[in-house]
């Protein structure tokens, strides 16, 4: 299933990246790091803030929030907003190059891979004059099985 992360290489990305930038390297964003690389799924700035919190990490929310933006902006987090949802996180190396398929009645995400998808980009960036990095697709549909599907259960 998920590609399994190495903490020790992302570390490193990560501190490479804050001396490039002339920022502080500090335990807490350290920490933030840490526990980022427990979750193996999608989470929510609001939700590693919780998590942290109950586990009696001191760090503050504005430290979570902005340790968060600096790792999306080195490209070690993948930042995604889903339907209405606030931004959802996780690490790029997780599970690289796939993409979210996206109920619109209950919310419920699946991520799939498809290499089609991949080697459209690359045509497209190809076409335009471009160098592809990364993509991000969303697909909207709806639970085929109502069995499966929280809203049509509900009903
Ligand atoms: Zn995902
Ligand atoms: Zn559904």
């Amino acid at each position: 299933m998920a590609a399994k992360t190495d903490i020790e290489t992302v570390k490193q990305t990560f501190s490479d990246y804050l001396r490039k930038m002339k920022y502080r390297s500090t335990p807490e964003r350290s920490r933030v790091l840490d526990r980022i690389a427990e979750y193996d799924r999608h989470f929510s700035a609001d939700e590693l803030y919780m998590h942290m919190n109950n586990l009696g990490d001191r760090v503050s929310r504005a430290t979570v929030y902005s340790t968060l933006d600096l790792l999306t902006q080195c490209n070690i987090l993948m930042k995604h907003r889903f339907q209405g949802e606030s931004a959802h996180f996780e690490l790029s190396s997780r599970m690289p190059n796939h993409d979210h398929l996206i109920c619109t009645e209950c919310g419920r995400i699946v991520e799939f891979r498809e290499d089609q998808i991949k080697k459209i980009r690359n045509q497209v960036c190809d076409t335009l004059g471009f160098r592809p990095r990364t993509h991000s697709l969303q697909i909207f549909a709806v639970c085929h099985d109502p069995s499966t599907c929280e809203y049509n259960q509900a009903e």
